[in-house]
């Protein structure tokens, strides 16, 4: 995996994220078309940029979305995690905190992403809180800095929002709030059919139909992609020695019997 703080143009399409279309048209106003075309919006006054926060249950694709933001805007990424920023000494927190807005300046347009970010502010009045603090308010000055904010367009992730300090929820720091939601069950079809552009699956397969099971309710994007993992192992187990291999015409596949087979094994 890459470096911490490392930016660049991540990989991700948006076809590489099943369902979630209201979001990608929130992203859509929010930051791609606005790094598409600043003209429009600096002429209708819109340029004041504001922080997004995407919460929900973990594993459902808020990081996923984030990188395809970047992607679909031609924008860099720079992937932070919110309590790596804390495991500094004192006073280095701040410092962290301005260099990786500058940078993130450096290589506009850039979209500067702080998973877990509240890590970042929960553990204010606890023991080493004042450390937080300052590292909280180097964060909102930042932040506030319309400025130095040119071109650094801010996404945080966090599964616990409520437990989030409302001075950061405010606008122009982290001032849109998006729930990203367990799937649900017509958008695991989506989900296993964007998982399976990359897998030899066969053409007899239905995957709406197993996103539809009942043994895949409650199942998250990250717990699809195990399944789709198990299926392709237990086929890959499931093909034939070379000597019998010379009786199929056709390349070996993953087919439905795979998928329920996997079903039982991750649930
Ligand atoms: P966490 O809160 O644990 O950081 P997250 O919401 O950021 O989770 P991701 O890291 O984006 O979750 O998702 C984990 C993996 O699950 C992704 O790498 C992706 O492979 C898969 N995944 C999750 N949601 C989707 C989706 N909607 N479409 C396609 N794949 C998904």
């Amino acid at each position: 995996s890459r470096r911490e703080g490392f930016s660049a143009i991540p990989n991700v399409k948006w076809d590489d994220v099943g369902g979630l279309d209201s979001l990608r048209k929130e992203f859509d106003r929010c930051i791609v078309r606005r790094i598409r075309f600043p003209e429009d919006y600096e002429r209708f006054g819109l340029d004041l940029e504001t922080g997004l926060l995407l919460y929900g249950p973990p594993g459902c694709g808020k990081t996923l979305i984030a990188k395809a933001v970047a992607n679909e805007a031609g924008a860099n990424f720079i992937h932070i995690k919110g309590p790596e920023l804390l495991n500094k000494y004192v006073g280095e927190s701040e410092l962290a905190v301005r260099t990786l807005f500058s940078r993130a300046r450096t290589c506009s347009p850039c979209i500067l992403f702080f998973d877990e970010v509240d890590a970042l502010t929960t553990m204010r009045g606890k023991e080493g809180g004042w450390v937080v603090e300052r590292l909280l308010n180097q964060l909102l000055i930042e932040l506030d800095g319309a400025e130095q904010r040119r071109g650094v367009f801010v996404i945080g992730a966090t599964n616990r929002p409520e437990v989030m300090d409302p001075a950061v929820l405010r606008p122009g720091r982290f001032g849109k709030l998006l729930y990203v939601p367990l799937p649900s069950s017509d958008e695991r079809g989506l989900i296993l059919k964007a998982l399976g552009r990359k897998k030899p699956i066969d053409a007899s397969v239905d995957l709406s139909a197993i996103g539809r099971m009942e043994a895949c309710e409650n199942l998250s994007g990250a717990d699809l992609v195990a399944l789709m993992n198990e299926a392709a192992m237990i086929a890959l187990e499931d093909k034939p020695t070379s000597t019998e291999s010379t009786f199929y015409a056709a390349p070996w596949t993953i087919k439905t019997t795979h998928f329920e087979q996997a079903l039982t094994k991750i649930s």
